[in-house]
């Protein structure tokens, strides 16, 4: 091994350990430098250089004194949640929302905008770029500036390039919505769909230690996002995930992909105004307007919610039955008075899943409500800055060894994850080159 070898080893090593460290002032914080010593294995020193140069980047910070503990009182260490900032966009049918995240994914700013439908693609992300410069224009200056944007889209992205390829309900099809972003913004861009983002928001907001979710984001469509060990799950080419379009009833109604009886033509807001017209409702309602009337008492608006929570049951039942999730989330804007539906879901649910997948599952309302996208897109642009990168060398710890240990920690990571806008890796990372 020459010189240069054992240089980019100890590079690297130095990488890994300050990603072990931000990563616990990220989700333990505040902690001293021998509170981080005690929990890494690191010896003081080592987390005494490491955290020098956190601070000197600006993503450290001391918050003062802590308790003794016999001798003197510690300084406390911090994430500096403001040394930075992201965006988040939920690019959706009726409305635009875009969040502005600190690095602790606490919104900072959020603007909501209705959408003309029937708009030309390229029309509508013109004025989602306008609304995400606004966002940026409206935070108050910060070191390192803007870290990347992240657009949640109502249809199956391809992964990396975020290419919205079919969305059946903006009818768009093959639409580029990450490189016309690119086009205004040098920053990474990641364009995902709007499920995927919602479960990851709910991964960090909410799952505490479940590191296996399933999302299904009710509204319009019916998405779903699928974590698997603390990733996003997106199969070969990016579009995993499509559960809305598995066939519940071979002879169903038709669905917007084409096909007949979908999950999705059963458990969707569009489904909801069928159930409330078959049941002889004069005037269709909005969904906040059916979730109200229920609030009321009125007959008709129950029987249609519990209508559709009965073939949302359904859904969760075949997504415990397959995927054995720890978390299932009920979220979108049915998810948003999911406690309407909740009750006919865990019904169906207990009399149709499998005992044992079932016993370890909790099923849930979303959290974050119809910002779980936005928020969640935000968090994949933080979920790379944060990402530790990989160090093997022959029989030593790896990551997932040394974050098996750690509260929130997350193994199994993908090296090859980040589509920055140079092709470059991120954070701690991009340095190197
Ligand atoms: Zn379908």
């Amino acid at each position: 091994m020459g010189p240069y070898a054992s240089t980019a080893d100890q590079f690297l090593v130095k990488a890994f350990n300050q990603g072990i460290v931000l990563h616990l002032l990220r989700v333990q914080g505040p902690l001293s430098r021998a509170d981080i010593a005690k929990v890494t294995g690191l010896n003081k020193t080592t987390v005494s250089v490491l955290v020098e140069e956190l601070i000197h980047r600006h993503l450290v910070q001391e918050v003062g004194m802590g308790a003794s503990s016999g001798g003197r009182r510690p300084m406390l260490l911090t994430l500096n949640a403001r040394a930075g900032f992201v965006v988040g966009a939920d690019l959706g049918v009726d409305y635009f929302l875009v969040v502005v995240l600190d690095l602790q994914a606490q919104p900072i700013w959020k603007r909501r905008v209705h959408r003309v439908p029937g708009t030309d693609p390229s029309t509508d992300v013109r004025q989602l770029a306008d609304l995400i410069a606004d966002g940026v224009a409206a935070v108050s200056p910060t070191p390192l500036g803007l870290l990347g944007i992240g657009v949640g889209v109502h249809g199956p992205v391809e992964h990396p390039g975020g290419r919205l390829l079919f969305a059946p309900n903006l009818g768009w099809t093959d639409v580029p919505v990450g490189e016309l972003l690119r086009e205004r913004f040098q920053v990474p861009i990641v364009v995902d769909n709007e499920a995927n983002a919602g479960a990851l928001s709910e991964l960090w907001y909410a799952a505490q230690d479940a590191d296996t979710l399933f999302y299904f984001s009710v509204g319009m469509g019916l998405g779903t996002g699928i974590v698997i060990n603390g990733e996003i799950y997106r199969g070969a080419a990016g579009t995993a995930g499509e559960f809305g379009h598995t066939t519940i009833d071979p002879s169903g109604p038709p669905c917007t992909c084409g096909n007949r009886g979908c999950l999705e033509t059963f458990v969707s807001e569009r489904a909801l105004m069928r159930y409330l017209q078959g049941s002889g409702a004069e005037k269709v309602a909005t969904t906040q307007e059916v979730f109200q009337a229920a609030d009321a008492g009125e007959a008709r608006a129950i029987s249609a919610l519990a209508q559709l929570g009965g073939y949302l049951g359904i859904g969760v039942a075949n997504a415990i039955n397959t995927f054995n999730p720890q978390l299932v989330v009920i979220g979108g804007p049915i998810g948003s008075g999911g406690h309407h539906v909740l009750n006919s879901v865990r019904r169906v649910v207990e009399r149709r899943a499998l005992p044992f997948p079932l016993s370890r599952a909790r099923i849930v309302v979303s959290a974050l409500g119809e910002e779980a996208c936005a928020i969640g897109a935000g968090i994949m642009i933080l979920q790379e800055f944060f990402r530790i990168p990989q160090v093997k060398t022959a029989g030593e710890r790896t990551p997932e060894a040394v974050l098996g240990g750690l509260k929130g920690g997350r193994g199994q990571q993908d090296p090859m994850a980040w589509p920055g806008p140079d092709g470059a890796h991120y954070s701690t990372v991009k340095s190197s080159s």
